[in-house]
């Protein structure tokens, strides 16, 4: 045998083994999923089929778990979710609220620049209002009492930035930081003990004061707002559907990101917010924000390594705020990088993508159904 000879053999070979791994490792996934009880969600906003069909075709593609906001959550809805095996999760925002805002602009966050914390179409509620935080509790209450939904999954709980565009070179202090309305600044002082000098009389002073002086405090203190809320909300849930599986939409920064901002920005402090959920979901929209499908896999197991709680990536099924398109590879890399240890779980976003492109169906009942 000649060396080209030789060298096809070779080839071909390493072709053959990489099927067999391939293959192999997607039987994994459905072991994982079958035996080890891995979740696989959708996220569904809005349905424009008849509810029955779209349950028959979840079912084929080996979706086990529907989030869905309440107004989806119909009877016919939870009926067939049911006859389907498929678990429903209600999701609830929390400090994302246009209607209040717009009725109520007392209630928007301020930024560091002293400025409403709205950008595009996110804008946030301050999180330190004590009636805003019970009346939203009160509601979920009702909510669970009305839908009873198998889980809750509290999305935008935590502190304004619109992290969908913040990219890997964003210099940290670019970020703006929330909030220092009175109310926020008034409690900060109170639960510290602590007084901000009266000659500071504008906001970038105030915040540019805490920065200098206490900002391990303020971040711990932001973390403390979100925390406690997810304790409240959790607590209050537990009392009328004491099984309900407790979800928290995670931003989906490392620890180190953009100088501990995941702490820093938002307040979620994950180690903390761990003893009061089921499982975690960090938004690993990796084109959106401008990373590879390979950083799906390290924000996982960054977040793994601060909890005990079970971690299950939400990738992106197209493309969002970005021109370039997000192909069938890369959507197919995505989805083995968030399928890879420690998570435990996918869960896409969101469904009405998904049904536009019936390629990455494929891939998906490929990689998921093997
Ligand atoms: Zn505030």
């Amino acid at each position: 045998m000649n060396w080209k000879a030789n060298k096809i053999l070779a080839s071909g070979m390493f072709i053959f083994l990489g099927l067999v791994f391939l293959i192999a490792g997607n039987r994994q996934h459905s072991q994982q999923i079958r035996e080890h009880g891995w979740m696989v969600g959708i996220k569904v906003y809005a349905i424009e089929r008849a509810p029955a069909l779209l349950f028959q075709e979840w079912d084929k593609l080996g979706i086990n778990t529907v989030f869905a906001p309440q107004s989806l959550l119909n009877t016919e809805f939870r009926l067939l979710a049911r006859k389907h095996q498929i678990k429903t999760i209600m999701i609830v925002p929390i400090f994302f609220d246009t209607d209040a805002l717009h009725s109520n602009p007392n209630l928007y966050a301020i930024t560091d620049d002293g400025v409403l914390a709205k950008e595009e179409w996110v804008e946030f509620v301050c999180p330190s209002r004590k009636d805003y935080r019970k009346l939203k509790i009160d509601s979920i209450r009702t909510l669970i009492r009305e839908f009873d939904p198998d889980g809750l999954s509290l999305d935008f709980i935590r502190h304004f930035v619109f992290w969908e565009k913040v990219y890997p070179n964003c210099p940290p202090e670019t970020i703006s930081n929330t909030c220092f309305d009175s109310h926020c600044l008034q409690k900060f002082q109170e639960d510290l003990n602590l007084l901000i000098p009266d000659s500071l009389l504008q906001i970038p002073e105030i915040a540019d004061w805490i920065r200098n002086n206490y900002l391990p405090e303020w971040t711990e203190w932001k973390c403390e707002l979100i925390t406690n809320m997810i304790r409240d909300i959790v607590n209050a849930v537990r009392e009328i559907k004491p099984g309900i599986e407790v979800n928290v939409h995670a931003v989906p920064w490392r620890e180190n990101d953009f100088g501990n901002a995941i702490k820093s920005v938002t307040g979620q402090d994950f180690s903390k917010i761990d003893a009061h959920v089921d499982m975690l979901s960090p938004m690993t929209y990796a084109h959106m924000v401008k990373q590879k499908p390979e950083w799906v896999n390290s924000v996982v197991q960054d977040l793994a390594h601060q909890v005990k709680c079970k971690v299950v990536p939400s990738i992106q099924v197209n493309k969002a705020y970005l021109t370039e398109p997000l192909t069938v590879t890369e959507f197919e890399k995505s989805l083995i990088a968030a399928l890879k240890k420690p998570s435990s779980g996918v869960i896409f976003w969101s469904w009405e993508q998904l049904d536009e492109y019936p390629e990455k169906k494929e891939i998906l009942r490929s990689v998921l159904n093997k």
